[in-house]
């Protein structure tokens, strides 16, 4: 697995500002510069897997901590009505920052499908 440097690596080390609504010693939660809906938040592993498919089975406990921290930062954010959550991975996935990141999407009434 290669793995290049992003603008999420500069945002983990504080090079780069954010407006970062939570961190652990594993992940970073910050809102999206362009959201898509009135909550737009990115959750992110700070170990710079570049997108899903280069998880592997040593990330597995990684992985579900992706998962709780999304629903721990719905919950901060008061998603109370439910949100989605989407992870573009790849090209036809649309993905365009190749660090791993799960989008939270909430506020207002989701579409189906996403296009
Ligand atoms: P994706 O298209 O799934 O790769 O999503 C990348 C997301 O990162 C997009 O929604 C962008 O708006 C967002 N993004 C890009 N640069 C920044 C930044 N500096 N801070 C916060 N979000 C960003």
């Amino acid at each position: 697995m290669t793995t290049q440097e992003t603008l999420f690596s500069k945002i983990i080390r504080k090079e780069i500002p954010a407006d970062i609504v939570y961190e652990d010693d594993l992940a970073l939660a910050f809102r999206d510069i362009n959201p898509q809906a009135p909550v737009h938040i990115l959750v992110i592993p700070k170990k710079p897997i570049p997108k899903l498919a280069d998880a592997e089975s040593g990330d597995q406990d990684l992985m579900g901590h992706l998962l709780l921290t999304v629903k721990r930062v719905a919950e901060q954010e008061g998603l109370s009505n439910g949100y989605r959550v989407a992870i573009n991975t790849g090209n036809d996935g649309g993905q365009t920052v190749h660090h791993l990141h799960l989008h939270i999407l909430g506020g207002r009434q989701m579409n189906w499908p996403p296009g």
